[in-house]
């Protein structure tokens, strides 16, 4: 290439750089990146802690939305401490409100919209997590992340399951306590498995990212069954995302808060992490 040929070519480059708008990509790479993932994670977890202890690998990401929370007034500067507790949802759920939503849409357990939304100028957000659409499987109403999440589990397991309670269940089933009001909430049938096979249906739910425990007569006022919350599930009642982090804490989900029953899987991985490694 001669110099002038070169010139020139340095010169259409300068101009389609600024044609693409470099200036207004160069500004978004700026702002610090809050990851949805890690996010959900300590809200789950960290309001189920005696302790303020901070999830590990959520830290930055939730300062970032506890100072945007403070900024709207909502979180008061002492709480702005990487710990997603009890304040935090609060002021998370009143932020919810103050964008119109109601009910569990207003959990304090953040979603996509609301995330970017009180993050607009201040962070963007990655490891977007999403439940997906409502669909039928089995014959009950589940969304499409939860399904994935059982096909895998089948496949694991090596045969289908019959399931008797699906997802936005509100008040369908007192026992449940409102854990099958929202998304990823699941009640499998065990009346055709052995003990053995129960324990392996919960193992394989485990390994593809449910919170999964075998329940029994004795400890409510229901038949065996398998209870399974999918972890991370942006749609989480309240009560289902107490479930899931009393599971990462190595609770039962009971009321009782005894030891899970098992069994053990680890490391627990959402199914967004089981799929980056498998
Ligand atoms: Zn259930």
């Amino acid at each position: 290439m001669t110099k002038q040929i070169s010139r020139i070519v340095v010169a259409m480059f300068a101009v389609l750089a600024t044609v693409a708008g470099m200036p207004v990509a160069a500004s978004a790479i700026a702002l610090p990146a809050v990851d949805m993932e890690a996010v959900l994670k300590a809200a789950q977890i960290d309001p189920r802690r005696a302790d303020s202890a901070i999830t590990p690998g959520s830290k930055d990401s939730v300062l970032l939305v506890e100072q945007a929370l403070t900024a709207k007034g909502l979180l008061a500067g002492t709480y702005v401490d990487g710990h997603f507790g009890t304040r935090t949802i609060d002021a998370y759920a009143a932020y919810q409100r103050s964008l119109g939503y109601t009910g569990i849409d207003a959990s304090g357990l953040p979603g996509q919209t609301s995330l970017r939304s009180l993050g607009e100028q201040r962070y963007t957000v990655v490891k977007v997590v999403t439940a997906g659409t409502k669909v039928t499987y089995h014959g009950k109403l589940m969304n499409s992340r939860t399904k994935a999440m059982l096909v895998e589990a089948e496949r694991r397991f090596g045969s289908a399951f019959g399931v008797t309670q699906g997802s936005y269940n509100p008040g369908g089933t007192p026992a449940s306590a409102g854990t099958h009001d929202g998304g990823g909430a699941l009640d499998l049938s065990v009346s055709a498995m052995t003990t053995t096979q129960r324990t392996n249906a919960a193992r394989a739910l485990r390994q593809a990212g449910f919170a999964a425990w075998v329940r029994t007569p004795a400890q409510g006022d229901w038949g065996y069954h398998i209870h399974a919350i999918a972890l991370g599930d942006p749609d989480q009642s309240t009560g289902a995302y107490h479930q899931s982090g009393d599971y990462y804490l190595g609770f039962n989900g009971l009321a009782n808060r005894g030891r899970d029953d098992g069994p053990l899987v680890s490391p627990k991985l959402t199914w967004e992490e089981y799929q980056r490694v498998n």
